[in-house]
């Protein structure tokens, strides 16, 4: 947990533009982004992946739909936005802390590739 590097975003200890932060949830723009607002959200406990999702922890992935829904408000994303969340390696999930992404203003193809 104390090498998770979204643990360390999260606690300050490594750099990022916050987006958004609430008690439960923190979002900070993509170091590599994929479209013109790509942010990065996660939430403030240590959940690895969307296959550790249970009735002990969802609480936080409402949350994290919630800081959607008020980010996409608060960035005037009225044209639509994607929220994609990668789990494991078929999924191409390269941190282990589960997250969940934001992309917008661009007109995103489907199905990805
Ligand atoms: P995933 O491939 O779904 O695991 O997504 C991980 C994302 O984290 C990638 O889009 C990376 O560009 C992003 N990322 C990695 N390190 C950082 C960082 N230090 N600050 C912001 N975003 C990062
Ligand atoms: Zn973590």
């Amino acid at each position: 947990m104390n090498d998770c590097l979204f643990c360390k975003i999260i606690k300050g200890e490594i750099p990022s533009t916050k987006v958004y932060e609430d008690e439960f949830v923190y979002a900070f723009l993509d170091i590599d982004p994929q479209a013109p607002f790509h942010a990065v959200i996660v939430p403030k406990i240590h959940i690895k992946s969307t296959d550790e999702i249970s009735g002990e922890n969802s609480m936080y992935i409402a949350k994290i739909f919630e800081a959607v829904a008020k980010i996409a408000k608060y960035e005037n994303l009225e044209n639509g936005y994607r929220v994609v969340n990668n789990c494991g390696v078929d999924g191409g999930q390269t941190v282990g802390h589960i997250h969940f992404h934001l992309l917008a203003r661009r007109n995103l193809q489907w199905p990805p590739g």
